[in-house]
């Protein structure tokens, strides 16, 4: 196996910025990605590396300076609440019936390593607390 980039490498390594990111390429249908949901809004897909059995990352369609949750402004709070919302729908649509996980990691310290929000839904196995 080739030594790969772990997520935490990756995260100090990325750069925050408002600049397109690889979930511009996604939302585009540029880059392949399996999606699970979709509307005019959000659309939800699987994490190329998944860190649960299910491991999926819900986006807003228009980044609207929201790369991060650090960034939210007034205006941001109905895609905020819809993303939250989506989360419960796909957790539903998963058969995510005992429970799951959300995280929505921000900035360096927080891990994050694309600068798009995006709220990670993991379920599937039992998780743990405290987190890493
Ligand atoms: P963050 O670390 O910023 O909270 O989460 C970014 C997530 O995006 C990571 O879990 C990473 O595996 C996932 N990811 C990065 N690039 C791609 C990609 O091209 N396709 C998919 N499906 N997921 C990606």
């Amino acid at each position: 196996a080739v030594a790969m980039t772990s997520e935490k490498e990756a995260a100090l390594a990325a750069v925050p910025s408002d600049s397109p990111t690889i979930f511009d390429k996604i939302i585009n249908k540029e880059i392949p990605s399996t999606i699970v949901y979709e509307d005019d809004k959000v659309l939800a897909f699987r994490d190329i590396s998944p860190q649960a059995p299910t491991h999926i990352l819900i986006i807003p369609k228009v980044k609207d300076g929201l790369t991060g949750l650090s960034k939210a402004e007034e205006r941001h709070c109905d895609i905020l609440g819809r993303l939250l919302y989506t989360a419960k729908l796909v957790a539903k649509q998963e058969g995510l019936e005992d429970g799951f996980r959300i995280v929505i990691n921000d900035g360096p310290s927080g891990c994050q390593s694309v600068y798009h929000i995006h709220v990670h839904l993991l379920g599937g196995r039992q998780m743990n607390w405290p987190p890493g």
